[in-house]
């Protein structure tokens, strides 16, 4: 396989094969992202892929699991992908599913129609990064596209069969729109209903423009305690049917894990140990949920 610069990949892909099939981000304009600012976005040819995939087959032999990198990868033209798609189903006959990372504008440019064909040829999973519900926060992170826009992406997904999970960021609105940030995220996961929920909190690197910002005293970094408070306030408000709920990333203070509505009680319980200073003697209890 070859790879170029630093890849990167969801938590739940931490077994899959890689596959870059661009190179970096198209949008590569969010405020608190740096993953792929040392790359020119670019897409990969197609018999370069092929040839990748090839190797990969005397490499590793059974691959039960594809995810396709870099930034937004669903980019890509509907053509293109279902012809990744059937040299994957060609060359891993096991393979069970396909993941892949989309920008709202990635989704929304593609018809109901190319999605569903997209999980015929076997897209099982697309990662949406929503960040926040707010449309005031999704300006000034500069993320491209209203909180109507995300859940139109996201209900796109749904609609094609393809299973959704979506990241929010704890801590993206700052001090001043914590609370907007936690029920306005409430609002629009709830109206989206995605089969997974990541709960990242805000990391600042140095040289971003969230970073700047906060140098120049424009943007206050909360609290741990402040995002404890503004997680319990998301959870409190969130309502969906089935949803995988994970805030168990590097970046979290606490590590909480269950499926909503079933473990909401219990998820805000640990916020609770956790905001008396008591959550280290529940811990392990609450990653059991
Ligand atoms: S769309 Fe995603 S990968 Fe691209 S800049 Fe924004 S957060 Fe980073």
């Amino acid at each position: 396989m070859r790879y170029e610069g630093v890849v990167y990949r969801p938590p739940s892909e931490a077994h899959s094969l890689i596959v870059q099939v661009t190179i970096g981000c198209s949008h590569n304009g969010c405020s608190f992202c740096e993953m792929y600012k040392e790359k020119k976005f670019r897409i990969r040819d197609l018999k370069d892929i092929i040839e990748d995939l090839e190797q990969a087959k005397l490499t590793y032999g059974i691959v039960k699991k594809v995810f396709l990198a870099d930034g937004d990868a669903l980019v890509l033209q509907t053509s293109k992908l279902k012809s990744i798609l059937s040299k994957i189903r060609e060359v891993f006959t096991e393979c069970e599913r396909v993941g892949i990372y989309g920008t709202p504008n990635d989704i929304l440019r593609k018809s109901l129609d190319e999605l569903s064909e997209l999980k015929e040829f076997g897209i099982g999973i697309v990662y949406l990064g929503v960040e926040s519900g707010s449309n005031e926060i999704l300006k000034s992170i500069n993320k491209g596209v209203t909180a109507g826009e995300m859940l139109m992406a996201g209900q796109k997904v749904k609609e094609s069969g393809i299973k959704l999970s979506v990241t929010l960021i704890s801590g993206i609105g700052g001090k001043l729109k914590a609370r907007e940030h936690a029920i306005e995220s409430a609002k629009l996961i709830s109206a989206i209903n995605p089969d997974y929920l990541g709960l990242l909190t805000l990391m600042l690197e140095n040289g971003i423009p969230l970073y700047e910002d906060v140098q120049k005293g424009k943007f206050h970094v909360l609290t741990p305690k402040e995002i404890m408070y503004e997680t319990k306030e998301f959870l409190q408000n969130v309502e969906v049917t089935d949803c995988v709920f994970r805030s168990n990333h590097a970046s979290n203070y606490i590590a909480l894990s269950g499926t909503l509505p079933r473990d909401k009680s219990q998820l805000l319980e640990a916020i609770d140990y956790a905001l008396k200073g008591e959550y280290r003697y529940k811990q392990e209890e609450y990653r059991r949920i």
